[in-house]
C-alpha cells in the first residue's frame, strides 16, 4: 500500500486512527510504535510517526526535531522490551530498497545474532 501524496491513507494512518487493530507498546503526540505483524526476528518493532511522511527522503528541515524524536524513541523503547544491549534498527526508503508501506517506519530487531558482514533484516 503507498501513501502519495493525495492518495488514500496508509494502513500506519488507519493503525494511528484506530481504524485497524495493532498492538500498540508506546505512543505519545508524535509517534507510535506497534509490533510488527510479520516478524522478522523475535522483537520487531515499528517506530512510526503520526505524521505521514511517505519516505525518509520526503522529510525535510521542518521534520529534523521529529526525526531526532524517533531516534532516540528507538533507544528507549529497546530499553523497555530488554533488547538495548543488541538491536538493529532498519528504514527502507522506496519499493526498490524494499519499502513496502509508504508511511515512514523504523524497523527495530533484535533477538536473533546479526553481525557485520550483512545488513538488512
Ligand atoms: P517496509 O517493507 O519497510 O515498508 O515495512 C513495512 C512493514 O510493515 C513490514 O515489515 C510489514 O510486516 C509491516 N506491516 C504491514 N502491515 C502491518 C500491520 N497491519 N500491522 C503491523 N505491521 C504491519
Amino acid at each position: 500500500m503507498t501513501e502519495a501524496s493525495g492518495s488514500e491513507p496508509s494502513i500506519f494512518t488507519r493503525i494511528i486512527n484506530g481504524e485497524i487493530p495493532a498492538d500498540i507498546l508506546y505512543e505519545d503526540e508524535d509517534c507510535i510504535c506497534i509490533k510488527d505483524i510479520a516478524p522478522k526476528a523475535p522483537t520487531h518493532l515499528l517506530i512510526i510517526p503520526r505524521r505521514p511522511i511517505p519516505r525518509l527522503a520526503d522529510a525535510g528541515e521542518a521534520d529534523k526535531a521529529l526525526l531526532g524524536h524517533l531516534m532516540l524513541k528507538v533507544g528507549d523503547i529497546a530499553r523497555q522490551v530488554g533488547v538495548d544491549e543488541a538491536f538493529r534498527v532498519v528504514v527502507n526508503n522506496g519499493a526498490g530498497a524494499g519499502q513496502t508501506v509508504f508511511h515512514l517506519h523504523i524497523h527495530l530487531l533484535a533477538g536473533k545474532t546479526y553481525d557485520e558482514s550483512a545488513l538488512g533484516f
